[in-house]
């Protein structure tokens, strides 16, 4: 249910009504637009029902939320959601590039690569320490070590970094070590493990599920907001169709269409939506175009040696340029870069 105040609502009647939901049981989530001010209002709505908060000062209108998503819904709140990840702001005017490589393999190589994605204009360093992989005899990640790496990385440049949490076990370590909290596509549907994030203080990435509906992640979306964390990013990273020439067909309609259902921030990851490398800068140009707020993108300085998602990882010197004419598109789409 949303309380829809008249623009010239005062602040004790905002009060007012805020303690009167309150008395009745309900939690009352304030989004303070430009224009107006919106009460959101999540519980038992047969409670509101029988409450004529019409007739109360300051109140123009009484709507139900008729997705079956409340709280990431945009009627819930107009405004788009800016997550602050150490002073950088995800989701606002200026575009954010998170890059490093697929997995964390060595301090070295993780550093080197680093420096590279900093260079080029990425602000924030990815790596997995916790790797998903279809095969149990692929390599797994480094775990709490490849957490420790991205620490020191970050100390060393000055980036915030971001890693997949597969494992409620691991919440804490990731905690510790991370600024960013990845759920990967695999996960999408864990909901323990969405609740967990959802009490956490960190922002947390959740990927879409590669066979996921956009309801459905949405759904997920508001498992996290509904305990709490309203710092969630949304990353389209590609879906399974009938089509396998490419690893995965990036669902480009899905950022329009978050943009008019959420009011959350939305990233593309084109290395897992494309699966190849050559593919990747028509594809973050794409995605910059329709209005994603950045992009996810796997770099390797040795592709060819990398112990996962090498074919679909870029070169350092290739992100770099991609920047620059990312930068092309972003200003023509009124965006920074
Ligand atoms: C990843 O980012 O390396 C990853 C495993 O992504 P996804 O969950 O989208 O497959
Ligand atoms: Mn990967």
């Amino acid at each position: 249910m949303i309380i829809v105040l008249k623009p010239e609502a005062t602040e004790s009647q905002i009060k007012h009504i805020v303690s009167r939901v309150k008395s009745i049981g309900l939690k009352p989530m304030i989004s303070r637009g430009v224009e107006r001010t919106i009460i959101g209002v999540i519980g038992e709505e047969d409670l509101l029902r029988v409450q004529p908060l019409e007739v109360y000062p300051g109140v123009e209108k009484v709507m139900p939320i008729l997705a079956p998503y409340k709280l990431v819904s945009r009627e819930f709140k107009p405004a788009d959601t800016v997550v602050d990840v150490d002073g950088i702001r995800i989701g606002g005017k200026r575009l954010v590039v998170m890059a490093g490589p697929c997995a964390v393999e060595s301090f070295e190589l993780l550093l080197a690569i680093a420096k590279g994605v900093k260079k080029g204009g990425a602000s924030i360093l990815r790596g997995g320490a916790f790797k998903p992989r279809t095969s149990p005899y692929s390599f797994q990640g480094l775990g709490e070590e490849g957490l420790k790496y991205l620490a020191e990385a970050k100390k060393r440049t000055g980036m915030p970094v971001i890693t997949e949490l597969m494992d409620l076990r691991d919440l804490e370590i990731v905690e510790r070590h991370a600024d960013v909290i990845q759920i990967g596509a695999r996960n999408m549907q864990n909901f323990d493990l969405l609740k967990e994030v959802g009490r956490s203080k960190k922002p947390v990435l959740l990927k879409r599920g590669m066979a996921a509906t956009v309801k459905e992640w949405l759904l997920s979306a508001e498992y996290i907001l509904q305990n709490g964390n309203f710092n969630v990013i949304l990353c389209e990273r590609g879906i399974r169709t009938f089509e396998t020439e490419t690893r995965f067909t990036l669902d480009m309609n899905a950022v329009p269409l978050i943009k008019s259902l959420s009011h959350l921030p939305i990233l593309v990851d084109p290395s897992h939506g494309t699966g190849r490398w050559g593919l990747v800068p028509s594809m973050a140009k794409a995605a910059v175009a329709a209005g994603a707020d950045g992009l996810l993108i796997e770099v390797h300085s040795k592709p060819e040696e990398a112990l996962s998602d090498g074919p679909q990882s870029m070169l350092p010197e290739k992100f770099a340029k991609l920047m620059g004419e990312l930068r092309r598109v972003a200003h023509a789409v009124g965006r920074e870069l």
